[in-house]
């Protein structure tokens, strides 16, 4: 890049991060993904580096936060209140340590903690009583905020000791109490908070302390303004003093000895993190000594003796490049949005559902846009919404088709439903995917024949209905794209050891409407024989526990269709077991094992027993086993390495069993 396109980006740069940087320091209303503010910062930093002439004091980049509002009184901070540099990955967090070890040499330690996501605030106490709170404002000058601080009642009024010190910590809103307040005001019609940090900033810049004290804010103290006249000589013991003070300090911290330590800590909050009712977006490592501090000293804008590691973004800003259409197994047709790759927490992103034409209305999502995408529930991609204010005119509204776009039959929307849907029970994607259904893990379970190869059997016309599977020949596959002599072989083989399973995979993969994996079990374990249940009437099907009208009508209407009742024959004539192999259900009452009618959950790795083992062995004695924790959990079953679930298990108080207690009751 030559110089003058460099001033030009830079330029740029700086004045989108102005605007940005407004919009959540002093408006506390941010309009774009902290990730992107971070992209962009990150890409100014990297073009000042490398052009140190264009450099300015003005840059945002040489600024700590936001302006200080008129509306308060300004308080000097004695020591300034300086933000923090970043690391993005674990390369980042090794060459911030050989920094380090570069300066103080290998003899020191790192206390890690979490970074609270709220805003940062100094306490000062004159003789043991709180004088006066701040905002960290632009580091050197903040706002008076004393009466909206006093409202938080973790915040001592006076200390358990007579000293004067100036404390510094995190005000931040509960998630519980920003869910309340958001919903609160989503019915009264005002604006919504984008997210606790925001709405923490936005309660504790008020003039009237009163709307502070109704939003429920709590604050975590982290550090000492003046350590030098006090007696600790370090970071670590510095928080035990202001636990002995009186102050609230957050537990979750640890000293480590080497980044390899505190590489560990970081990873193993990543997964704990959704778990804690109130929002991280990293850990803070700090060199402990405060010796070793004073040795590293600072740069303009952070201290050089701390880090903060930020969690891979959940929220990133994108380009959708196109909406494509797909039919589904039920002939529900829906739209998706392609998108520039994109790394969203963690793992790189290219696609999210768009569900249906309603939400790309009301979304106002149109083709080419900039778009802002999170992972819900941090597993599935979804566009969050638009940034209109990035459109270049060339974007392209989005129409959904009046036709299949497989099978051209006219697409229709069913009473009571938002999908648009092909309801021609011939059309080939709807076939296509019924059998990518009935080959897939918890169906039929036939290794090697995924998505792929079922669309080029189909293709090839050697496949139009499940039973065809069974009839496919060592020939047949062999002429295929890609399958070699040992892949086919596996794959015949894997399609002959379908033919055992127990009847609920195959009732479960023939995909009628309304039947998924748990009510398949049910049906299985209840008729045992594929005969009996297509025998079964409504009244047998609404007799059973789990299964409602909707089901037994479409159960009922499933046996009454030739087609199916000749595909069924075409099954059991190609040796496909039509029975049920599992244990026979114990009824609660029968049962006097301590697992009947509890509510077990497996978490962690078993030594001795698969996962399935142990619930079927658990569901055979009366229990019943569940995949997440929650209230109704009555039992959980933590093997090696348990994670979330029994970390979740812990906050509710319920009982927790090792693998050796389970097997000791099993064998009872
Ligand atoms: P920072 O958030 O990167 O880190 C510094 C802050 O961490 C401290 O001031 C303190 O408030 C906080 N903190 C929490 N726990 C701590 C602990 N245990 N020890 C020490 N500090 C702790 O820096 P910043 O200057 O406050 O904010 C910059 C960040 O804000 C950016 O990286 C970006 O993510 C976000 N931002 C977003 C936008 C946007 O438009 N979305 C705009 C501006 C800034």
């Amino acid at each position: 890049m030559d110089l003058q396109t460099a001033e030009q980006k830079i330029s740029e740069l700086r004045n989108l991060l102005n605007q940005y940087g407004y919009e959540y320091y002093v408006l506390d209303q941010p309009s774009v993904p902290d990730a992107e503010y971070d992209r962009l910062m990150n890409e100014l930093l990297e073009l000042e580096e490398k052009f140190p002439e264009l450099k300015t004091t003005d840059s945002p980049s040489e600024r700590v936060g936001g302006k200080v509002l008129d509306v308060f009184e300004k308080v000097e901070h004695r020591t300034p209140m300086l933000s923090l540099g970043n690391a993005f990955g674990e390369q980042d967090l090794k060459d911030f340590d050989r920094r380090i070890r570069q300066a103080v040499g290998d003899d020191f330690s790192y206390v890690c903690e979490l970074k609270i996501d709220g805003l940062a605030v100094s306490l000062r106490y004159e003789n043991g009583l709180f004088i006066q709170g701040a905002t960290r404002g632009d580091g050197t000058i903040g706002e008076d905020i004393t009466a909206n601080l006093k409202t938080i009642k973790s915040i001592p009024l006076r200390l358990r000791e007579d000293v004067s010190i100036e404390v510094r910590g995190e005000a931040y809103m509960p998630k519980k109490s920003f869910e309340t307040l958001n919903k609160a005001r989503e019915e009264r019609g005002e604006d919504l908070f984008a997210n606790p940090r925001n709405a923490a900033a936005g309660s504790l810049r008020q003039l009237d302390p009163k709307i502070a004290a109704s939003r429920n804010l709590d604050v975590f103290l982290y550090g000492i303004g003046n350590a030098e006249d006090l007696n600790v000589a370090s970071h670590s013991e510095g928080l035990d003093y202001l636990d002995t003070l009186g102050f609230k300090t957050n537990k979750e911290r640890r000293k480590c000895n080497t980044i390899t330590e505190v590489i560990e800590f970081v990873n193993s909050w990543v997964e704990k993190r959704p778990h804690l009712p109130y929002e991280i977006d990293g850990i803070v490592i700090k060199v402990d000594k405060y010796e070793h501090q004073a040795e590293l000293g600072f740069t303009a804008k952070s201290p050089r003796w701390a880090i903060a590691y930020k969690f891979p973004a959940e929220e990133v800003v994108t380009t959708l490049l196109d909406i494509e259409l797909s039919v589904g197994r039920t002939g529900v047709v829906t739209p998706t949005a392609m998108l520039k790759p994109v790394k969203v927490a963690g793992t790189t992103v290219q696609r999210a559902s768009l569900h249906n034409e309603d939400l790309i209305r009301e979304k106002d999502i149109k083709i080419g846009d900039q778009v802002v995408v999170k992972k819900a529930g941090d597993i599935i991609p979804e566009v969050v919404n638009v940034l209109a204010e990035l459109r270049t005119g060339n974007e392209i509204d989005f129409q959904m088709p009046t036709h299949c776009p497989e099978c051209e039959s006219e697409l229709v929307r069913l009473e009571g439903e938002v999908a648009l849907r092909c309801i021609n029970p011939k059309c080939p994607a709807q076939i296509r995917e019924g059998l990518i259904h009935f080959v897939s893990r918890d169906a039929m379970n036939i290794d090697g024949l995924g998505e792929k190869v079922i669309s080029q059997l189909f293709a090839e016309k050697l496949i139009s209905d499940v039973a065809d599977i069974y009839k496919l020949t060592r020939e047949q596959l062999l002429a295929l794209e890609r399958m070699g002599e040992k892949s086919v072989s596996n794959l015949l083989n894997a399609i002959e050891i379908s033919k055992r399973n127990s009847l609920e995979k195959l009732l479960f993969g023939l995909g009628i409407r309304h039947v998924g994996a748990k009510a398949a079990k049910t049906l299985a374990q209840q008729f045992g024989s594929m005969d009996k249940l297509a025998e079964a009437t409504r009244d047998d099907l609404i007799s059973i526990n789990e299964i409602g009208d909707k089901m037994a009508d479409s159960i009922v209407a499933f046996f009454e269709q030739e087609e199916a009742l000749e595909l069924i024959k075409e099954l059991t004539a190609a040796g496909v077991n039509m029975l049920y192999k599992g244990a026979k259900p114990v009824s609660v009452e029968e049962s006097d094992s301590i697992f009947a009618g509890k509510t077990v959950v497996l978490t962690g790795k078993l030594e001795q027993l698969s996962r399935n083992e142990a619930k079927e062995k658990i569901e055979a004695l009366g229990g019943n086993v569940s995949g997440s924790v929650s209230k109704k959990t009555h039992l959980v079953i933590a093997g090696e390495d348990a994670g979330s679930k029994l970390t979740k298990a812990q906050e509710l108080g319920i009982e927790i069993w090792d693998e050796e207690k389970l097997l000791a009751e099993l064998n009872k």
